[in-house]
């Protein structure tokens, strides 16, 4: 089956009869570069299609991520400030910058193995992860700070600038993506012994790239297609098509209350989530409820919301100073 989508709707996230040709393989491609800068007009999200089928485990697409957003990661000041209380902990990836089979704040995105045996078929599949950007996101709607927050297109992303390391965002996330790095940060000026312990990171889905009309590193240097990219509705159509044709299975339409990172297998995610390797740094792939559907998240996010607004207001207004002097 083949989609037809305009490269200006593409970014706007409305559906259109003409443009470029998206079929089987992806929505992205070469011509996603021409599609004009990204509107303040609200969006439809902008998702990722992931066909795990194709990917062959080459890093490409994780060495891309580090290359791209070198200039993003964390250079620590040493010593760390002693903690109070004292177990709260100190997380330095700084000396371990090459390790690319977990997320880091060193490294945003990686593959996790799996070997199956599926209708008799044995497999070895491999599964890009990272963020899965989440369309409520709890990181966003439950952090203190207002450092994590969500665009337009509906990307999450942390403000390294504002983020206090606290770790909600990775406490209330589904799969606990974001990490921490300590001894970078607003706390080392405002309550370095007190507050917070450094900031965190995830991939930011090149937010970056995207306004400038380019796409995510990881999608263009991977050298088999895996991931596409566009409005989520034509996504989720490409994905269930692609499903159906394969007679696949479908992960992130609706875990979470449905993310932006939609992924195609041949084999069901139960399956797979038994055979990948979890744990720190290495999330699941089973099925979770929308953590915001929860009521007690509910009332706090509409709690957090003023004070977290106040809270950046505060953190925006103190750098600036900083810079002035
Ligand atoms: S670059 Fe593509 S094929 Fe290679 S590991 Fe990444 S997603 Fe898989
Ligand atoms: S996967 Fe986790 S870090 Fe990413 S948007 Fe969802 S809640 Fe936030
Ligand atoms: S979208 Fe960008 S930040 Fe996220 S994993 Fe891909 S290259 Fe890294």
């Amino acid at each position: 089956m083949s989609l037809k989508i305009s490269r200006r709707t593409f970014i706007k996230g409305s559906i259109a009869a003409a443009g470029t040709v998206v079929a089987g393989t992806g929505i992205s491609g070469p011509d996603f570069a021409a599609a004009g800068p990204l509107s303040d007009e609200k969006q439809e999200p902008l998702s990722t299609l992931l066909d795990i089928r194709k990917c062959i485990g080459c890093e490409e697409c994780v060495h891309a991520c580090r290359e791209v957003n070198a200039a993003k990661y964390p250079e620590p000041r040493k010593p760390f400030p002693k903690m109070y209380p004292k177990t709260v902990p100190v997380q330095d990836w700084s000396e371990k910058r090459d390790v690319t089979d977990r997320l880091t704040p060193y490294n945003w995105i990686f593959i996790q193995h799996a070997s199956v045996t599926h209708n008799g078929e044995k497999m070895e599949l491999t599964i890009p992860r990272r963020c899965m950007h989440c369309d409520n996101p709890p990181c966003v709607k439950l952090c203190p700070w207002g450092a994590a927050k969500q665009e337009k297109n509906g990307l999450s992303r942390i403000d390294a600038d504002l983020c206090l390391g606290g770790s909600k965002c990775k406490n209330v996330c589904p799969w606990s993506i974001p990490e921490r790095q300590t001894g970078v940060g607003l706390y080392l000026d405002l309550l370095p012994a007190l507050a917070g312990n450094g900031v965190m990171y995830k991939c930011d889905r090149c937010y970056n790239r995207l306004e400038k009309d380019e796409l995510p590193a990881c999608i263009e240097a991977c050298p088999e297609n895996v991931q596409s990219i566009g409005p989520r509705s034509e996504i989720l159509e490409q994905a269930h098509s692609l499903a159906k044709e394969i007679n696949g299975y479908v992960y992130g339409e609706h875990e979470n209350g449905g993310t932006n990172t939609i992924y195609v297998s041949p084999v069901p995610f139960d399956q797979l989530n038994a055979a990948i390797e979890k744990g720190k740094g290495k999330p699941h792939l089973a099925y979770t409820k929308n953590m915001m559907a929860d009521g007690t998240n509910l009332s706090r996010a509409m709690l957090i919301a003023p004070l977290a607004g106040l809270a950046a207001a505060f953190g925006k207004f103190y750098l600036k100073s900083k810079e002035d002097k």
